[in-house]
């Protein structure tokens, strides 16, 4: 995979469908799937999904932000309140994947938006320590 993000190789009035987008940016279909699951926009609802230029556009310009800001380990990016903000301890969850990586996900304290990032299982403990949240049994195995 490599990782010559472009965004200058978008146009603006055009849709992609995720495989046109992936090949454009040289990126994976499930990275692709993973910035759909993140927040960038399709157009609709119907297949093959379409993404708009000039979202996608906005879309990796915001992730590279996210890049440059420095989250502490138990914040998350929030792309509405564009700024690291503590995920709600309820809506918190991590969910596993592979080369000891996890994906945190959970509901911005502020305003209520969706946000995920990659974190490492050995700081899932940690992270959920300091969001003052015990660990339901569905997570507890993961951390034997
Ligand atoms: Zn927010």
């Amino acid at each position: 995979m490599s990782s010559r993000n472009n965004p200058n190789r978008i146009k603006s009035h055009r849709s992609y469908t995720v495989i046109e987008v992936s090949e454009l940016l040289g990126v994976h279909p499930k990275t692709v799937r993973n910035w759909i699951r993140a927040g960038l926009p399709i157009a609709d609802e119907k297949r093959p999904l379409l993404i708009d230029g000039a979202d996608l556009k906005i879309f990796l310009k915001l992730k590279r932000k996210t890049y440059m800001h420095k989250c502490e380990p138990h914040e998350m990016y929030c792309f509405k309140c564009k700024q690291p903000q503590l995920p709600d301890a309820e809506s918190l969850r991590f969910i596993a994947k592979p080369a000891g990586m996890a994906v945190m996900t959970g509901y911005c304290c502020e305003c209520g938006c969706l946000a995920n990032k990659y974190v490492s299982w050995r700081d899932v403990d940690s992270i959920s320590q300091k969001l003052g949240r015990k660990l339901p049994k569905a997570e507890k195995h993961l951390n034997l």
